[in-house]
């Protein structure tokens, strides 16, 4: 066990309850996101629970997230959203996992290796609606559906597109989105060819387009409990799985006047006691939080002062005491007062997905809840 006082708390009940929010609210299957070591709760046992849970499927970035969950004995399918590289098709088809196919050439690959190891792939066409990523252009996707539909090697699963906006409810973008991806699937029925599974849905089309459901949905920081984007709506009670505490490793008065922290970019105007917590941006913590981010300490929220160092940082606490091995949470709750992963990104100029994703693996996680985990 990790002697670290600061720890990531990763609430799996959380996590359950998301799901089923996010299951309630769709009525549709769901592919559980859990690329980016699950958006930094931890790849292995997010994806344990979420396969407890009974989720439907789960999806990752790249083929080595499949492959890790595969050995830790995930067996629900799992797709492999990025895109492929033709080295890579041995291990996707060894690991029985489903391959993202974004064009005729790759198409073509996904065949040829399928061909040599005797075993057909499954496989999600990859249309582009206008996300400009990977992807066939839905203007001109025929050949490529065609293509797929004709081919020995590849079982057609899915049929998928990524929306560029959805978390923006006013934005006009989606519903152009959702009207070429319908357009690109017709094109199975004018082949009289079976209607693969077809999906949309990000977290922000589970939460603000209906009309992006589908056939099954893509959530990925809705089941953390954190919002795409924290100014929007928010139709669902969403619980935040992810917490980050550490505790007070060293107390001192600050005299007025005396700058604290590399670059003396920041000092009290009068004296005033100071903490220090051992974390930073060599945690993931981020440097962008310098003089602007909050913590809380003794039940109240107090400002980071002067600039966040590689390993620690510190903290303005007035004329209030505090001692060493008091708590400090940097993400969560204390008292009658929360700080959200939102609120972190916005001092930091950013989105809550590059916070949660940040926090690296220095950082020991907990699991509380979700029962026995492996
Ligand atoms: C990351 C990702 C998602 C999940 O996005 P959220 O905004 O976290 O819900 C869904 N689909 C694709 C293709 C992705 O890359």
């Amino acid at each position: 066990m990790s002697q670290r006082p600061t720890r990531i708390l990763v609430d799996l009940d959380a996590i359950g309850h998301n799901l089923a929010a996010v299951r309630g609210r769709v009525g549709v299957p769901v592919m559980g996101i859990v690329k980016a070591n699950a958006y930094g709760h931890g790849l292995v046992p997010v994806a344990l629970h979420l396969q407890a849970q009974g989720i439907d499927q789960l999806g990752v970035a790249f083929l080595e997230e499949g492959i890790a969950l595969r050995q830790a004995g995930v067996r629900v399918p799992i797709l492999v959203l990025g895109g492929l590289f033709g080295p890579q098709l041995t291990g996707f088809l060894e690991h029985d996992l489903e391959i993202t196919v974004s064009s005729i050439a790759k198409l073509r690959q996904v065949e040829a290796a399928a061909e040599a190891l005797g075993r057909k792939a499954v496989v999600h066409l990859k249309v582009d609606t206008g996300m400009e990523r990977i992807g066939v252009h839905s203007y001109s996707c025929r050949p490529f559906i065609e293509a797929a539909v004709a081919s020995p090697w590849c079982t057609i699963k899915g049929v998928y597109s990524h929306l560029a906006c959805a978390d923006d409810p006013a934005s006009p973008m989606t519903a152009l989105q959702v009207e070429r991806f319908a357009e690109a699937c017709a094109h199975f029925e004018r082949l009289g060819a079976p209607m693969p599974l077809r999906h949309l849905a990000n977290s922000g089309g589970v939460l603000h387009f209906p009309e992006t459901w589908l056939d099954l949905v893509r959530p990925g920081i809705a089941l953390y409990g954190v919002q795409p984007d924290p100014a929007s709506a928010r139709p669902l009670a969403l619980r935040p799985a992810l917490s980050l505490v550490s505790q007070v490793v060293y107390f001192k008065v600050v005299r007025a006047g005396s700058p604290v922290s590399y670059g003396a970019t920041w000092a009290p105007r009068r004296d005033t006691r100071v903490v220090t917590v051992p974390v930073g941006y060599g945690d993931g913590w981020p440097r962008a939080l310098s003089s602007r981010g909050e913590v809380l300490v003794g039940g109240r929220r107090r400002p980071i002062a002067g600039r966040v160092c590689m390993d620690q940082f510190m903290v303005d606490i007035g004329q209030d005491s505090a001692f060493n091995e008091d708590e400090v949470v940097l993400v969560g709750r204390q008292g009658g007062e929360a700080i959200g992963v939102e609120a972190v990104a916005e001092a930091a100029g950013t989105i809550p997905y590059e916070i949660l994703t940040g926090l690296n693996e220095r950082i020991p996680r907990i699991y509380l809840g979700g029962g026995p985990t492996a």
